[in-house]
């Protein structure tokens, strides 16, 4: 399959291919686009077999059910049974937005969008280019992240095209995307308010409409037979590079030391190692490969640039990969989520 690729400014939007994108998710093609969380790829959310396609070109497994986004706010009524006056609240205080809300779905929702759930998932995003593509399909658009399933998701548009060039129809590149983590999804079918995965939208946020919202407690530890997470795409081994990642966690001067350590060990044994670091830590590593995440004092430039950093520590084929851990509060509970996924939860504490 060609891939067309088109690269847009998000101040001053390219109406005619923006028309022409949409018009190939109208018909059952698949397009890759921005949205301020990841990039998305997105096929006609209405129509089953348009649907089928995303899972076959992400090799996604078909009991993972997708997120439905739509571009205004009278979009959702065809969609869902109902919205709880609670879920209302939700939505006209963080759409559009990064957070995704689990609804009880209406009969058009197709099976393979919804895994043959009673439920779905829905988002209205902020991104201009993606509410415009919306717009332009005239139906909602199903949409995972654009990568290869199993890999971190693609938080610019490169990645899009390394993944995806010949498994779909169009990817249209705007901006690198402003939160870097997938949407924040919170569970408005069940009280309190369940958060299935964090994001962008902070728990610390969701409190002031639902002080009692709270986190799914599967998520942020390794799941067990005791322990499962609630959103069925969680169960899966997630953003994770080619490399194997640790993380180290706890006093910042004895994380650097116990770094130190493990990297000269790694040296001896011949194998390339790439420390994941932040601003504030990064002239500390004398030895190894250090990339630098961001500030800890601005934990949404660490999100931003968590899974281009783990794919870039790919690029330089490291064996093993070694991140600093974040406190887990506000952003930060989001970036030590994906961060433990993608480190198999392999933690040492010092
Ligand atoms: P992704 O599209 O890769 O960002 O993943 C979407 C996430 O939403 C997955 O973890 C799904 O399990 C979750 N999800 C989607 N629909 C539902 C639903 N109806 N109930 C629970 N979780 C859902
Ligand atoms: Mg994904």
């Amino acid at each position: 399959m060609d891939t067309k690729v088109v690269m847009l400014d998000e101040g001053s939007l390219d109406r005619a291919s923006i028309k022409e994108a949409g018009e190939i998710i109208r018909n059952g093609g698949l397009v890759a686009f921005p949205t301020e969380t990841v990039y998305g790829l997105g096929a006609n959310a209405l129509d089953n077999e348009s649907v089928k396609k995303i899972f076959e070109a992400k090799g996604r497994p078909q009991d993972n059910p997708l997120i439905v986004h739509i571009a205004d706010f009278e979009d959702i009524k065809p969609l869902v049974e109902e919205v709880s006056e609670i879920a209302l609240k939700f939505m006209n205080r963080f759409w559009p937005g990064p957070m995704t809300m689990i609804l009880p779905k209406s009969s058009i929702i197709p099976d393979a969008a919804s895994a043959s759930l009673p439920s779905v998932g829905i988002r209205m995003p902020s991104n201009v280019i993606a509410r415009e593509l919306i717009r332009a399909a005239k139906v909602p658009i199903a949409a995972p992240s654009a990568n290869i399933s199993g890999r971190p998701s693609p938080t610019d548009v490169q990645r899009c095209i390394e993944d995806l060039s010949g498994r779909v129809d169009y990817i249209l590149g705007g901006e690198i995307c402003d939160i870097g983590l997938e949407s924040t999804i919170i569970d408005c079918t069940v009280q309190p308010t369940c958060v299935l995965r964090p994001g962008g939208i902070t728990l610390e946020m969701l409190r002031e409409i639902d002080p009692n919202a709270y986190i799914d407690p599967a998520i942020m530890e390794k799941p067990n037979e005791d322990l499962k997470p609630k959103a069925p795409g969680m169960k899966y081994r997630h953003y994770a590079p080619k490399a194997t990642v640790k993380i180290v966690q706890g006093d910042l001067q004895k994380t650097i030391a116990k770094i130190n350590e493990m990297v000269q060990n790694y040296i001896d044994r011949n194998e390339v190692v790439g420390i994941m670091a932040t601003e504030e830590t990064k002239d500390s590593y004398p030895k190894g490969l250090v990339l630098s995440l961001g500030s800890r004092k601005n934990m949404i430039s660490v999100s931003q640039g968590l899974f281009e950093t783990l794919r870039s520590f790919d690029d330089k084929k490291v064996d093993v990969i070694i991140s600093e851990a974040f406190e887990e509060k506000g952003v930060g509970v989001a970036v030590m989520n994906r961060l433990k996924k993608s480190a198999g939860f392999d933690i040492i504490k010092v």
